[in-house]
């Protein structure tokens, strides 16, 4: 099958979260079962051209914007350690800049930006001759490619066998924009705009619904975020939108690759460790407190995190209840994050007050983020809403149990230990409240006390297989009922 598939970052290009890692490994799982994906991206400033050893091709493309014609030119690569096309849309007005959203604040031209990268994608699919069967967007920065394909493109030939798959990471960001200007880019005219059109949402565009609605098949990342983003607490306002497509929402669960996520190889580390030596995850453990100046005491559990530092992830549960884990000496806590700049200052406060207790990196630090991983004991994913979530996923493989909230992905990869069967991988609380969140933990402490079960644990979390094979085997059943519908 030859899938094309539009999205605004890729691991290990330009990454900002789960995205950037599940578009690679899908597409890494397509081309090793014999099929042909082709990832369009921009180029943004960010991306490593040299390192990543990207060569322009030479071809201009013409993009259509409302009534005027706009340019862009490509750049061909591949997927490190893989034969995965990858092409950069190149255009610095649009691209050239340091964030991939936004920098201090989202642009302002996001719109414009998100409607020309997936104008672009239909030129440069042309320009490099390659049909797709299956157009494969991702979030509402490609949404656009959706309607593009049911209308635009809708009599060329060229894309007469092409079915469009939209899938869903993150409902909350929705790419809402004025009418004026989205209807205008779009070459759609404001006569597509009216109330109850596939374009309107309470008076603005609404680049997510646009794209559940023109869609052949519709995606989200876990079985049960598609169950409860049909529902009007976690629908983010769409659940009748995605209830009029109920029948073609699907939810595969996300994979890991597991070449790139694994303690047995993992580069950033100093040492690897697997199941059977999980003693180096110890002196993993120490090292990293003694490389952040905490030498005493090192059996502490260490409880971690990596995150985007927003309200979705649960850092109020946190902010509720860490102290009183901290100023007790029960737990040391490591965090990876950035985001917000109220949880990144209390963060930084709580550097300043337990300077031996936590270790804090604000910023986006892959190497720091994987020693976190594997020098936790426990890791913290409190989440208000999550999707799927790949960070549980890696938790595991690296033998560090999770705390989670029992909600979307986070419920569906992440088992409660039981210590009378020794079964179970990590703990869960069902209540977004701090009482059950710091139950959860203590519940956590109370096994890493034991470390005959803590290891029993630590294998079965290590065990579990979340392998992005499956979801992209998965993802090709989609791909084949959307094209029924062609
Ligand atoms: P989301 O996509 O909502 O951010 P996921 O759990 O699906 O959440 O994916 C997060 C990904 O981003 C993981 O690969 C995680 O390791 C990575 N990540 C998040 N924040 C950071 C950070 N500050 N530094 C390094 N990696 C990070």
């Amino acid at each position: 099958m030859n899938i094309l598939i539009v999205a605004t970052e890729v691991s290990p290009f330009a990454k900002t979260g789960g995205l950037a890692d599940v578009v690679s490994s899908l597409s890494i799982e397509w081309k090793k079962k014999g099929h042909r994906p082709v990832i369009i991206m921009p180029k943004h400033r960010r991306i490593d051209i040299q390192k990543y050893n990207f060569h322009p091709t030479f071809l201009t493309l013409l993009v259509p914007m409302g009534y005027w014609t706009e340019y862009a030119t490509i750049w061909r690569g591949k997927l490190p350690n893989s034969e995965v096309e990858v092409y950069l849309v190149e255009n610095n007005s649009y691209f050239d800049r340091p964030g991939i959203y936004g920098d201090t604040s989202e642009y302002m031209d996001n719109d414009r930006r998100f409607i020309f990268l997936s104008r672009a994608a239909f030129e440069a699919a042309k320009a490099l001759n390659f049909k797709p069967d299956i157009l494969h967007a991702h979030d509402y920065h490609s949404a656009y490619t959706m309607p593009f394909l049911k209308t635009h493109y809708k009599n060329d030939p060229f894309f007469a066998r092409t079915a469009g798959v939209f899938t869903i990471h993150n409902l909350a960001y929705q790419g809402r924009f004025d009418p004026q200007a989205t209807m205008e880019y779009s070459s759609f005219g404001m006569k597509s705009f009216y109330p109850g059109s596939w374009f309107e949402y309470y008076g603005s565009t609404n680049f997510m619904k646009t794209g559940i609605k023109f869609a052949d098949k519709v995606t989200t990342v876990s079985p049960t975020y598609a169950n409860e983003i049909r529902t009007e607490y976690f629908g983010e306002g769409l659940h009748n939108v995605l209830n009029s497509r109920a029948s073609d929402l699907i939810g595969i669960l996300n994979g890991v690759n597991y070449d790139e996520w694994n303690p047995e190889t993992d580069k950033f580390l100093p040492m690897n460790y697997s199941v059977n030596s999980l003693e180096k995850k110890k002196d993993i453990k120490y090292k990293f407190l003694r490389d952040n100046n905490i030498n005493d005491d090192l059996d502490i559990p260490l409880v971690g995190m990596v995150t985007r530092l927003t309200e979705q992830k649960g850092i109020d549960l946190i902010i509720n209840k860490l102290e009183d884990f901290l100023w007790h000496c029960k737990i040391r806590f490591a965090v990876v994050g950035s985001g917000e700049p109220r949880y990144e200052n209390y963060f930084n406060y709580i550097k300043s007050k337990y300077p031996f207790s936590s270790i804090v990196y604000i910023g986006y630090n892959e190497k720091i983020a994987r020693q976190v991983y594997a020098a936790s004991d426990m890791f913290l994913v409190p989440s208000r809403f999550e999707p799927c979530g790949l960070t549980q996923m890696y938790a595991m493989k690296y033998g560090t149990l999770p705390i989670v909230r029992a909600t979307g992905g986070l419920i569906d990869t992440v088992q409660e230990v039981i210590p009378s069967q020794k079964t179970g991988t990590g703990f869960v609380f069902w209540n977004y409240n701090a009482e059950d969140f710091a139950y959860a933990l203590l519940r956590s402490l109370e096994v890493y006390s034991n470390s005959e079960l803590l290891n029993k644990a630590r294998k079965n979390a290590m065990g579990m297989d979340f392998s992005s094979a499956k979801s992209a085997e998965k993802y090709i059943e989609v791909f084949k009922w959307a094209l029924e519908k062609i």
